[in-house]
């Protein structure tokens, strides 16, 4: 093996904005350096999300010299494929001799449409840290990258994503390849110096709507308690870290695995707060140790409730009922645990679900009216359960891959959505459920302004009516609100300004 040869490894930027007030540090990539960086190869990461990534994808081009292959991480949407196509074909025309590898979660799902673009020559199914190695020395020794499991190419398209690998398994990842302090955030709940994480893989439920399901087969790998913590440990001494989030699809499958973890970080005493998502079944599970988890440090939970009408939850095969969404709430509130619940509406071929998940929402926030909760539509992932279900009852299937890049999912998608329902849901979901229930930086602010607050009191009776009865018309109570707040909405609160502070310091762009 010649050492020390280059490898690129790019992520596309993702188009975040408004969704996501900020990016965090490309863990995938880092999850594939990390092998290649153990064998001695020359890894150069360009995270395109960064500012002065342009001129790292010219410095690149102009120097293509000793590059081995580039590889490429992408998603499907976001306009990271059409990113990702554009590099691509940039590489081969400064030397089309270099292999370019497409991997991330487009690659697990859509490879055969992937290799219609003509600059990528191999494409990654499932979890990358093992094919990756033995694509690289492939290519060194000259050899074929057919028949590598998981690895699709033209001669060879049939390939099935492999089975789940066992996380710990695999190297730490070299973090001195990146900037970390570049990628650290103010997060509201986790600190100032803030630094997003992963733990585990996959997930072991079978939600039909989510295409992790698919992507892991309902399998999930963790590192274990000991390895998660001592790595928190280490970031924490090495960066200064005041929080770390984890973006695990579902961190708490395994609840002796977080109690373990939690109780490392106490006994230890290391000073560091986290957050992370879960199911509410494993909320359930682990209700008796909420307050230990508060002590470790466990500062905000996401928590997909998904519906507040039973058939919802049952059709999408969520494995929870109505009431565990109100029994999670309440383990949340009593342990002052903040939360925010997820839900989704306008599933196809089932109705009737708005209203019972409106009444969900409202008693959620009558338990509490700190939660965050989001209400999304529908949006068909590519390679979950209900996709075949979706395009049954009129969903256009993306026809190229530029359409699947530009996909986006926040944007409805459904032909049967009732357009009337779409603003009824946006109008409560984006407003009036936060001005009837606001949260603590509202109420601080009425009690300094006593006029605003007798307007308050009347204009919420007016608010009560309207979502009693669903009328939204002639919003008036918006722009006394954006009057008296001088914000367009509740999200613009702490929360935002806060991580909007990053931006001001040029992080995010
Ligand atoms: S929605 Fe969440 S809990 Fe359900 S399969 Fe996907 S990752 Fe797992």
């Amino acid at each position: 093996m010649t050492k020390n040869s280059r490898i690129v490894l790019y992520q596309p930027k993702v188009d975040y904005w408004p969704y996501y007030p900020c990016y965090w540090a490309p863990l995938s990539l880092l999850s594939i350096a990390a092998p290649l960086v153990n064998k001695g190869y020359n890894v150069e990461i360009i995270d395109g999300n960064v500012n002065g990534s342009e001129s790292l994808i010219q410095d690149t081009l102009s120097d293509p010299e000793g590059i081995l292959f580039v590889g490429i991480s992408t998603m499907i949407g976001g306009n990271q494929i059409e990113r990702g196509i554009s590099f691509g074909r940039s590489i081969k025309e400064v030397n089309a001799s270099i292999p370019v590898i497409v991997g991330g979660p487009a690659g697990t799902i859509i490879p055969e449409r992937l290799l219609e673009c003509e600059a990528f020559d191999a494409i990654v199914r499932g979890q990358g840290e093992i094919p990756i190695s033995i694509i690289a020395d492939a290519i060194t020794t000259g050899k074929d990258l057919s028949g590598i499991p998981g690895v699709v190419t033209r001669q060879c398209k049939n390939v099935p994503i492999p089975l789940l690998v066992d996380k710990n398994t695999f190297p730490p990842y070299p973090w001195e390849i990146i900037d970390v302090p570049s990628y650290l955030r103010n997060d509201p709940y986790t600190g100032d110096r803030t630094l997003n994480h992963v733990s585990s893989q996959g997930c072991p439920y079978r939600c039909g709507y989510c295409s992790e399901a698919f992507t892991c087969q309902s399998k999930w790998s963790a590192y274990l308690a000991e390895r998660t913590f001592a790595e928190v440990a280490d970031l924490v001494e090495k960066y200064n870290l005041t929080g770390i989030k984890f973006y695990d699809s579902n961190f708490f499958a395994s609840t002796s695995r977080v109690k373990k973890f939690a109780m490392m970080i106490i006994e230890s005493g290391l000073h560091v707060k986290w957050s992370a998502s879960a199911h509410p079944k494993d909320i359930i599970r682990i209700a008796d140790d909420m307050s230990m988890l508060k002590k470790s440090g466990l500062s905000r939970l996401l928590i997909g409730a998904e519906s507040g009408y039973q058939p919802v939850l049952d059709y999408v095969e969520k494995g929870t009922t109505v009431e565990d969404n109100l029994t999670v709430a309440r383990i949340c509130a009593e342990n002052e645990i903040p939360a925010a619940f997820t839900f989704i509406v306008g599933f196809p071929g089932i109705e009737g679900d708005i209203n019972p998940t409106l009444k969900n929402v409202i008693e959620m926030k009558e338990i509490s009216p700190e939660f965050d909760v989001k209400i999304h539509f529908y949006y068909p992932f590519p390679g979950s359960k209900l996709f075949d279900r979706a395009v049954e009852h009129g969903y256009q299937e993306p026809k190229s891959l530029l359409e699947f890049s530009g996909n986006d999912y926040y944007l409805i998608q459904t032909p049967w959505l009732d357009r009337h329902l779409e603003e009824k849901v946006r109008s409560f979901g984006d407003f009036y459920c936060d001005f009837l229930y606001p949260p603590q930086w509202f109420t601080d602010l009425l009690s300094q302004k006593p006029l605003s607050a007798l307007s308050y009191k009347a204009l919420r009776q007016i608010a009560r009516l309207r979502v009693k009865f669903h009328y939204y018309h002639f919003p008036f109570e918006k722009g006394w609100f954006q009057y008296v707040t001088k914000h367009n909405s509740f999200e613009r609160g702490d929360y935002h300004e806060r991580y909007n502070d990053a931006d001001a310091k040029g992080v995010c762009n």
